[in-house]
């Protein structure tokens, strides 16, 4: 960051969400096997080694997983594909959860590694710090706290639910891991949890219908929901040229905002941001001046009014 922006902007220091990473447990550390492998790859050595790596770096997180349990041979061919090291370097939390919740099976190794190297919520643009491991998808704070795609659904109760639970399968599904999710810190068992979007798209209208029912008309599924965290870890943002680590940071001006949720999340604090983003917020809102954004335009002017507006605790904002 250069001199100039870190004079406007904080480093993140706000309390974390009880994500899938703070609920894996430990790394074992496995003694190592020493010698020469016995076995070899069978059919696979056959063909070139590049051919090999460009075949694994296409297949799923869980078959990669299950091919390096074959033999020690197959477990160093798989440890040598530098999309994968690069995922274990520097995504450890994304690999080791989604092979945790299962889900390691809709994700495959350059997905991820793609992932890895982007910086921009997939719904938003934002700053985003989160992988949501049932799609592999780039989430920013906001999206993730506000946004009901990223809220998986669950069916694990009642169950009468058994048959509709089986039938469901065939969507993206995951087996949560038992820990504690919510901000009240109470415990949570296992849960099947299924892709809202997978199941708004290609579930039938009666299963659709049961879920409008569990879930209930005043279901808002905002940060207390549990379930939310139990599908994401935090992620960093390698530059796709260079590959160094891309570090975001918060705006100044809207450190002390209250606009949660409401005029989008133009000055929400909890907004992180990258140098490329944070001049697009510069140019929205105007540039900072004495720790606000001073509004230059009649647009910036009139999210200024906008944000006073939301402050006012009698200001009645559905009118
Ligand atoms: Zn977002
Ligand atoms: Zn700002």
């Amino acid at each position: 960051m250069t001199m100039d922006l870190r004079s406007l902007t904080y480093e993140p220091v706000i309390e974390k969400l009880n994500t899938l990473d703070q609920n894996l447990p430990p790394v074992r550390k496995r003694k190592r096997a020493f010698g020469k492998p016995l076995s070899d790859l069978g059919l696979l050595a056959s063909m070139p080694p590049e051919l090999i790596q460009a075949t694994l770096t296409q297949l799923d997180l869980q078959s990669l997983a299950n091919l390096r349990m074959v033999n020690r041979q197959a477990s160093s061919t798989v440890d040598s594909v530098p999309m994968l090291r690069a995922i274990v370097k520097h995504a450890p939390h994304a690999l080791r959860g989604a092979l945790k919740i299962e889900t390691a099976q809709y994700i495959n190794c350059e997905t991820l590694h793609r992932t890895l190297h982007t910086t921009e919520c997939k719904t938003c643009g934002d700053f985003g710090t989160y992988i949501y491991l049932l799609t592999c998808e780039r989430v920013c704070f906001s999206c993730l706290v506000y946004n009901r795609n990223y809220l998986p659904c669950d069916f694990t109760t009642p169950k009468k639910f058994e048959a509709l639970r089986e039938s469901l399968l065939d969507l993206p599904h995951m087996i949560s891991l038992p820990g504690i999710y919510s901000p009240r810190k109470e415990r949570c068992r296992k849960r099947l949890l299924w892709d809202r979007r997978s199941i708004l798209r290609d579930a039938s209208d009666s299963i659709k219908a049961q879920l409008e029912k569990i879930e209930g008309p005043y279901y808002t599924g905002v940060y207390a929901d549990k379930t939310r965290c139990m599908a994401v870890v935090e992620i960093l943002s390698l530059d796709a040229k260079t590959g160094l680590v891309i570090e975001g940071f918060h705006c100044l001006a809207c450190r002390d905002s209250r606009s949660y949720g409401w005029n989008g999340q133009r000055f929400n604090p909890r907004r992180a941001f990258w140098s490329h983003s944070f001049e697009a917020h510069l140019v929205e809102n105007g540039p900072i001046v004495e720790g606000r954004h001073e509004a230059t335009n009649a647009r910036q002017y009139q999210a200024r009014y906008r944000m006073t507006l939301a402050w006012n605790p009698f200001w009645d904002q559905s009118t």
